[in-house]
């Protein structure tokens, strides 16, 4: 019998609700499902409302009866803020978080690099928001529960997975014991211990980091501004780091490397704690500042990611399918983007538009960015914490170099977490004009948010289903109209807009004026009759100069692959 616990987890600034846990008995034998989610973490929360925004119902099952414990992932990137949109939360967490763009590094009490991250008019959201990680699952947590096609379970905890040929059957635990539930498809979301991956005995490619950092959160009234702050060798942590970032609520995340040799255990006694932070404020000019904690918790880095996300009728996502270090606020941000491609991959192949090759190239795809953030997050691990003398040498060198020479700053670049772009995915088209683009997102690429007016952006007007862009004022061609209908006539979701003209026009769906030319420009149009295909999830898989029925129709076949 599972029994979660009841008690409210402690936190300073924010209360936590002990839900009520499904169960089995008030809802009798339960039917084979399309989708369960193991998992109600940002993964599984953001898969599901994916899902459901593509028509595809969910169960999504927990262990716990509450939000997770502590602050956890804090930076949202502005790309996360572009997904969350799309599900609905990103003007919660707009309306709670601190939005920044500037990061300070400091050696031995200089400021040697000051990072500012691009931020233009175009952008609708800020390089970095901060804020805790509960919060934002709450939001995700209450647009599940409004959605109809959620089945969102409580202290439902899984103990076993059996495959068979078109569905898998999972053993689900519960407060009064339990059930069994069929589904044709798992998302294993279960974070990353994940049990279903153990259980499947799949390995995990890539490396484990030696050194620890403390994470601490403390209430402290700090007067300074919402910027990262980074600090190495400092005086009171010799040839180790501390970052310091600033959460909604008065609250202040510690970051601090801890000597080697020194044990989890041993770091997070209370002595130990309040010694490094005092020892910290002091060093920040703000010695006796009283402070009260939080939270805290001990990580070390790990750079792991499974070679394949789909193992027959389970698909793993988010930390169950990839481990990063938090340095470049990779772990959730990361977690968004193989959702928000999950989403769409998944409820295209369940609702029968495609075949089984859309889900393996959700997982080329996705553990194709799992290897490039590991290539890169592992840069910044081994300047955050040098995994051998070699390394410290080389960092070392470089931190006393930049006390005098401009020419080695860059090198403290945090290298944040960006969108993958799936250049060389199998949906772009074969035969668009994609290479005769001087400008614009190319294949694989994000599209590029464009400010329309006061409080509008391109971006608010897509998403969802594939995004035909038509650049003209002229009527949309009758013979690309007849294409469209047939698309949808199949169930595909696709929507024309139609960008430039001041007036509607007549067979688009929606009509965008660009009176400055700036749309035109981003995406690098010098012609009218120029056109560009987004994917259900924004990404370009098709780009063309001048469309034409029959490219569109190829560029659709090669995007929903059989
Ligand atoms: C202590 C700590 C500090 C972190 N700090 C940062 C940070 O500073 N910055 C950053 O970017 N990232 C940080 N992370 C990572 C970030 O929190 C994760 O990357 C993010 O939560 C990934 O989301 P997820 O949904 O994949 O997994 P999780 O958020 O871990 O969610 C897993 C879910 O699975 C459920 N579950 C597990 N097993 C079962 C089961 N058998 N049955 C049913 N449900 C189950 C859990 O209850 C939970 O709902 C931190 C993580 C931890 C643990």
């Amino acid at each position: 019998m599972h029994t979660p616990s009841t008690q409210p987890r402690p936190s300073i600034y924010y209360r936590y609700e002990v839900f009520s846990p499904w169960l089995p008995s008030a809802h009798g034998p339960q039917d084979r499902q399309q989708v369960v989610i193991v998992g109600a973490g940002p993964a599984g929360m953001v898969t599901a409302l994916e899902l459901a925004r593509h028509g595809v119902p969910s169960v999504v099952l927990t262990a716990e009866l509450q939000l997770s414990q502590g602050s956890r992932a804090i930076c949202f990137t502005r790309r996360s803020m572009e997904i969350l949109q799309q599900v609905g939360v990103a003007d919660r967490i707009s309306a709670q978080g601190l939005p920044w763009r500037f990061g300070n590094s400091f050696y031995r009490g200089q400021r040697v690099f000051r990072m500012e991250a691009p931020h233009d008019v175009h952008d609708r959201f800020w390089p970095i928001i901060n804020i805790q990680q509960q919060l934002l699952e709450q939001y995700l947590y209450e647009a599940c529960k409004a959605h109809p096609l959620i089945d969102f379970r409580w202290g439902n905890k899984v103990l076993h997975l059996t495959q068979k040929d078109d569905h898998a059957v999972l053993e689900v635990d519960t407060p009064e014991g339990p059930y069994s539930l069929p589904s044709h498809w798992v998302v294993a979301a279960d974070g990353g211990r994940s049990g279903i991956r153990s259980a499947m005995n799949l390995a995990m490619e890539g490396a484990s980091y030696e050194g620890f950092f403390v994470i601490a959160d403390i209430k402290v009234d700090l007067p300074l501004p919402t910027e990262r702050l980074a600090f190495f060798d400092p005086e009171w942590n010799p040839g180790n780091t501390i970052l310091m970032h600033r959460e909604p609520g008065g609250i202040w995340r510690v970051d601090y490397q801890l000597p080697p040799g020194e044990t989890p255990e041993e770091a997070l006694q209370t002595e130990s704690l309040k010694a490094r932070i005092d020892a910290q404020l002091a060093m920040i000019g703000h010695p006796g500042l009283p402070w009260e904690l939080d939270w805290s918790s001990v990580y070390s880095a790990r750079t792991l990611t499974l070679p394949d996300f789909v193992h027959g009728r389970v698909i793993f996502t988010g930390d169950a399918a990839h481990l990063l270090p938090i340095f470049g606020v990779r772990g959730a941000n990361t977690a968004f983007q193989d959702a928000q491609s999950l989403g769409w991959h998944l409820a295209f192949v369940v609702k029968g538009l495609a075949g089984p090759a859309l889900l393996a190239n959700h997982s080329a795809e996705r553990v194709g960015a799992a290897r490039e953030i590991i290539a890169e997050s592992g840069k910044s691990t081994r300047f955050m914490a040098p995994p051998s003398p070699g390394f410290r040498l080389l960092r070392d060198a470089v931190l006393s170099l930049s006390l005098q020479h401009d020419f080695v700053r860059p090198l403290y670049h945090w290298r944040t977490s960006r969108p993958h772009e799936y250049t060389h995915s199998r949906l772009n088209s074969a035969d668009d004009d994609n290479a005769l683009f001087e400008d614009g997102p190319a294949h694989g690429a994000p599209p590029k948010n464009v400010k329309l007016g006061d409080d509008d952006y391109l971006l608010d007007h897509l998403g969802g289903g594939f995004d035909l862009l038509v650049f003209s004022e002229d009527a949309v061609p009758q013979s690309l109209q007849d294409t469209v209908a047939a698309a949808r006539r199949r169930g595909i979701p696709i929507r024309v807009t139609a960008i430039g003209a001041a007036q509607p026009v007549t067979g688009a769906d929606q009509t965008l004026a660009d009176g400055s030319g700036q749309v035109c420009q981003c995406y690098g149009i010098r012609q009218p009759g120029s056109a560009y295909l987004l994917r259900p999830d924004q990404h370009v898989c098709a780009r063309w100069l001048k469309l034409d029925a029959t490219r569109l129709q190829a560029a659709l076949a090669t995007a929903l692959p059989s």
